[in-house]
């Protein structure tokens, strides 16, 4: 198929039933069992399931544990079973009281029990501990290795510590199953009422960007200044510490009219640029030995105040709790 491009040419008639089509897809999905429903089965289909939809519609995300919703799950996003959103159940009569709710899937012979989202690095899996991809694990708890019994004796189950956009480790999320009213009392937008299949949580264009990029209440706006903005130590991302000059030289632009005051932003980052600079008379081993015991030092520093830290990933207290972090918006 990829080695042959077709070029269809219609009249707007023809045009106007590829839409029907289309929708018809939409709405019914697979569950005409590949062969189409005339049209009075269709009626009665989408009698059956638009009131369905409306009054029991599911929002499905993948939260952080702040909250944020960091992806919104739609029709064709896969599943840890490697079967789409689609494919599991989503159309309810009635909705119990039992949390969380279950997405069984439908594919024949699939045990998962219910949908879970397993994000992806760029186009490829994520992998566990084990060093093996997501896709070579089981899709029923505790989602043990399938190289397991032969191969692979070192895994307990999936686990990855792949970090997410929003600085979190995949780990610290959770797939959120909720309804409307649930969704609503969290504070996050549930959208119009759709009659299509399996739309999970998007409700909108910006559902389709990832939690920390989206400026509205599903993703919670944008992480607050002051953890984008914290001071760059020895500890981060090397591509962070690279630019540390850069940002100081774009902070200095276009200010020869204000004098310096004592806590204007181009000092933040001064022990980072300060010590990443060589002294003079500094050897290669020296050099890359002070920064070494430097990182060292802030690490266990950084553990006796906010426990556990990981090297190369920002200071996640402060996306929490802005306010104890020092604002500097107040500055402009
Ligand atoms: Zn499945
Ligand atoms: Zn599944
Ligand atoms: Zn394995
Ligand atoms: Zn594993
Ligand atoms: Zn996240």
């Amino acid at each position: 198929m990829a080695d042959r491009q077709y070029h269809l040419k219609f009249d707007s008639s023809k045009a106007a039933s590829v839409d029907d089509y289309l929708e018809y897809r939409r709405i019914v999905g697979d569950d005409d069992g590949g062969k189409l429903f005339t049209p009075e089965e269709y009626e009665a289909y989408k009698k059956k399931v638009l009131p369905m939809r409306e009054k029991n519609r599911l929002f499905t995300s993948w939260s952080s544990s702040t909250g944020m919703d960091c992806k919104m799950i739609g029709p064709e996003t896969l599943c840890f079973c490697k079967h789409r959103y689609k494919q599991h159940k989503t159309d309810f009569e009635t909705l119990g009281e039992t949390r969380p709710i279950l997405l069984p899937c439908r594919v024949k012979g699939c045990k998962c029990v219910s949908y879970h989202y397993v994000p992806m690095n760029g186009s490829q899996p994520i992998r566990c501990t084990c060093k093996h991809t997501s896709e070579d694990h089981l899709e029923v708890a505790p989602f043990l290795c399938k190289k397991f019994p032969n191969t692979c004796m070192k895994c307990k189950g999936f686990y990855s510590a792949f970090t997410c956009g929003c600085g979190e480790p995949v780990y610290g999320h959770s797939t959120v199953v909720e309804t409307a009213a649930e969704r609503e009392s969290r504070g996050h937008p549930v959208g119009h009422a759709t009659p299509y299949q399996a739309m999970g949580g998007l409700t909108g264009f910006s559902s389709l960007a990832e939690g920390y990029m989206r400026l509205d209440p599903s993703g919670r706006g944008a992480p607050p200044k002051a953890f984008l903005e914290q001071a760059i130590t020895a500890h981060d991302n090397p591509f962070l510490r690279a630019n540390v000059h850069s940002i100081k030289a774009y902070q200095m632009a276009g200010r020869s009219d204000r004098a310096l005051a004592p806590d204007d932003e181009v000092f933040d980052d001064l022990t980072e640029r300060v010590s990443g600079m060589r002294r003079p008379g500094e050897t290669d081993m020296d050099y890359f030995e002070r920064r070494y015991q430097e990182r060292r030092k802030n690490e266990v520093k950084g553990k006796a105040i906010e426990g556990p830290s990981t090297t190369g990933r920002r200071n996640p207290a402060k996306a929490v709790s802005s306010g104890s972090a020092k604002s500097k918006s107040s500055r402009k």
